[in-house]
Order: structure tokens, then C-alpha cells, then sequence
């Protein structure tokens, strides 16, 4: 038997048999790695096109398993959420950049706000506006060097509950960021009512804005409304200068991608920040 994709065998068990073993292998090793420092946390900066320099990163977390190698966070993060693994997994993951972008400003002489992204699962637990308090606390990190990095799926099932967790957050300063925004159900419209601060427009837009009419003027229209109704606006998957120009003209806020530096370990940072500050 060969197994060589995801959909040679949608009918027999074998592959499903080993979907399943794969999982329950991998929920045990995640616990394993959090304890054996598999885990690592890479940063991607974020280009401020206003100010023509870097003002953040975000965080990415990178598993470098000792027999499977590279996993990639989406399918680990799954997962965790699964397992409820999410948790603690998450709650290592904002310690960890809050300690890092802590001590990077300190060492740097630098102002860097770092965006941690937060599963819905975790957003949704009830400890978690403790937890991030008493990270923020025991770190000393000023909350407005903190965004949180959620997607629209939080607003799906509790409405209600979401909108008071963001808007206590937003409260204490912590900035908001919706990610992958177009992907999924969420309109303009709700956007002004939501507490949020930031929209990260998903990358299937950029991908082909120099040549698609229909995403040019999508992009073009999220972000003159984004901007008239105060949130920031940064575009993910930026890859050639030919995509930032155009997003430069359409006023776009912020900028990530591959064109500026893909996600790094923390020692490379420095290298990396220092092309623009
Ligand atoms: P995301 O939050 O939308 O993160 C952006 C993903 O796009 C990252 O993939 C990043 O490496 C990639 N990317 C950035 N710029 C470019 C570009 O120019 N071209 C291309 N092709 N890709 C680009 P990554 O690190 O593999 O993460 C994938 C997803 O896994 C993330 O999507 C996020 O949903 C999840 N994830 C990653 N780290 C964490 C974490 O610490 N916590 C949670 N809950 N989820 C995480
Ligand atoms: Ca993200
Ligand atoms: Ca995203
Ligand atoms: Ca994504």
C-alpha cells in the first residue's frame, strides 16, 4: 500500500486507521515537547508603510520533532484545540513573546509590539483574561506593545461572550487584530461594531492583486473602509515589490510577507529589524 496524499484513499480504513494513530502519537508528543523545548517560537516583522519602518512582528510557533521532523503549526495546532492541549500550549506561547519582546525593547532601545496569535478555543476559556493579565503583570510589558490575534470563528457560536472578552481587553489597551479577514463570513459592515483595533486582510487577496481586477478592488475597498472607520489595516503574503507598490498607493497601513523576511528565529531578529528602523 502506498500512502502518498491526503485523498489516494477516501474509502479504506488503512489511512484513516493511520490519521487516527498519527493524532493520538502526536497529542502525546506535543506534551512531550513543551516539556523538551521542541517548541520555538519564530517572529515575522511587520512593516509600518506610514512610518517607512518595522513596528512589530508576530509570533509563530515552529515544532522540530526528533523523528518526524518539521510539523507544521497547522496541523498541531489542530490538534492541541482537540485535545484542549490549546491551553497550555497557548499560554506558553504568550508568556514566552511577552518575555521576548519585553527584554528585545529593553536591550534594543527599541518599541515593538508583538502579535500573539490566540486560538478561539483559548479566547473562549474562562481563565483566559486572568492569564493574559498576569503575563502581562509578571512581565512588566506595557499592554499597548501587546495585540491579540483572533479570527472571525470566536463570533460564530458566542457572539455574545466574545464581544465582552475583546472589549474588556481593548479596555486595558491591548491591542485587537481580526486575522485572515475575506475568508470566511465576515462583512464590512459588522467590522465598526466590533472591538477591534486592527484587520489583517488574508493573503488569497494578495496573491493576485496585480493582475485580478476583482481583488484589486476588494483590497482597494476593505481598506479605505477600514481606515474611515478607525482600524488599522496591515495585508498578509506581501511577496513582491510589485504587491507593496500597489498597496502603498491604496493607503494600506501595515505590511507582512516573504518580501521583507519571512518568520525568524529570535537571533535573527536584529539582523533582520536593523534593514529598517
Ligand atoms: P496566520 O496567523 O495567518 O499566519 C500567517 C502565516 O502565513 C504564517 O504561516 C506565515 O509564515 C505565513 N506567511 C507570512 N508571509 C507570507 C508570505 O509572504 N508568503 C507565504 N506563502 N506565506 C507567508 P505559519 O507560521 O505556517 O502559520 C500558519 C498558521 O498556523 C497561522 O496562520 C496560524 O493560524 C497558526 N499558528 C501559527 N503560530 C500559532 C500560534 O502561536 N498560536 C496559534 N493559535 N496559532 C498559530
Ligand atoms: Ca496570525
Ligand atoms: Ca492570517
Ligand atoms: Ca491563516
Amino acid at each position: 500500500v502506498k500512502l502518498n496524499g491526503k485523498n489516494d484513499f477516501m474509502l479504506f480504513d488503512p489511512s484513516m486507521n493511520e490519521d487516527i494513530q498519527r493524532k493520538a502519537s502526536l497529542e502525546q508528543d506535543l506534551k512531550l515537547a513543551m516539556k523538551n523545548k521542541e517548541l520555538e517560537l519564530y517572529y515575522q516583522p511587520k512593516f509600518d508603510l506610514e512610518l517607512n519602518r518595522y513596528d512589530g512582528m508576530e509570533a509563530l510557533v515552529r515544532w522540530n520533532h526528533p523523528v518526524r521532523g518539521f510539523i507544521p503549526p497547522f496541523e498541531f495546532i489542530k490538534i492541541a484545540e482537540e485535545s484542549n492541549l490549546i491551553i497550555e500550549l497557548g499560554t506558553w506561547i504568550l508568556e514566552k513573546s511577552c518575555r521576548f519582546i519585553m527584554e528585545y525593547n529593553r536591550t534594543h532601545h527599541s518599541e515593538y509590539c508583538v502579535s500573539v496569535n490566540v486560538s478561539t478555543i483559548q479566547l473562549l476559556n474562562e481563565n483566559f483574561e486572568k492569564t493574559v493579565l498576569s503575563i502581562l503583570e509578571s512581565t512588566g510589558l506595557n499592554p499597548a506593545y501587546l495585540e491579540l490575534e483572533i479570527t472571525e470563528t470566536v463570533f460564530m457560536n458566542s457572539m455574545d461572550t466574545a464581544y465582552e472578552k475583546l472589549k474588556f481587553f481593548k479596555e486595558k489597551n491591548i491591542n485587537i487584530a481580526l486575522d485572515d479577514f475575506g475568508t470566511g463570513y465576515s462583512s464590512l459592515t459588522y467590522l465598526k461594531s466590533l472591538p477591534i483595533t486592527t484587520v489583517k486582510l488574508d493573503k488569497s487577496f494578495v496573491d493576485d492583486i496585480t493582475f485580478n481586477a476583482i481583488s484589486f478592488g476588494i483590497v482597494d475597498n476593505v481598506i479605505q473602509i477600514a481606515r474611515s472607520i478607525g482600524l488599522i489595516i496591515v495585508v498578509e503574503g506581501v511577496e513582491t515589490n510589485e504587491q507593496l507598490q500597489i498597496l502603498k498607493s491604496l493607503r494600506c497601513h501595515k505590511i507582512q510577507g516573504y518580501y521583507f523576511s519571512k518568520p525568524v528565529p529570535e537571533a535573527e531578529l536584529p539582523l533582520v529589524l536593523s534593514q529598517y528602523h
